[in-house]
């Protein structure tokens, strides 16, 4: 079984990475969920699933993507300005608020707020 976690976990740091400009987004290729299920039309994905909307519509992507366009349309989609950064950070909280929820359904949680303030068990 895929562990989705871990798939959530790979997209938060990608986005941490382009938050420091160390690196450049390319969506679809370099997204770590999209890789795993953009193929089969983001069915199983777990920001789809989060957001019952397909494309990572309803996530920050969208304003990301066409800012970049519109803004700074070069080959290279990263941090070129202010507006990037807070739209990387944006996404990156996304992706945070996402495996949060992952990780406590993944623990047994009918209780959201279990495992925040003491240890497992
Ligand atoms: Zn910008």
């Amino acid at each position: 079984m895929l562990n989705k976690v871990k798939i959530m976990e790979a997209s938060i740091e990608k986005w941490e990475k382009i938050m420091a400009g160390r690196r450049s987004d390319s969506g679809v290729v370099d997204c770590p969920p999209c890789r795993i299920y953009y193929m089969l039309a983001c069915i199983g994905c777990p920001i789809a699933w989060y957001t019952g909307k397909k494309f990572c519509r309803g996530t920050p992507y969208p304003a990301w993507h066409h800012h970049q366009i519109q803004a700074h349309d070069k080959l290279l989609k990263k941090v070129y300005c202010d507006e990037c950064l807070t739209l990387a950070k944006e996404m990156r909280d996304f992706m945070v608020e996402i495996r949060d929820v992952l990780k406590a359904e993944q623990d047994g949680g009918k209780d959201d707020t279990r495992g925040k303030n003491k240890p497992h068990g």
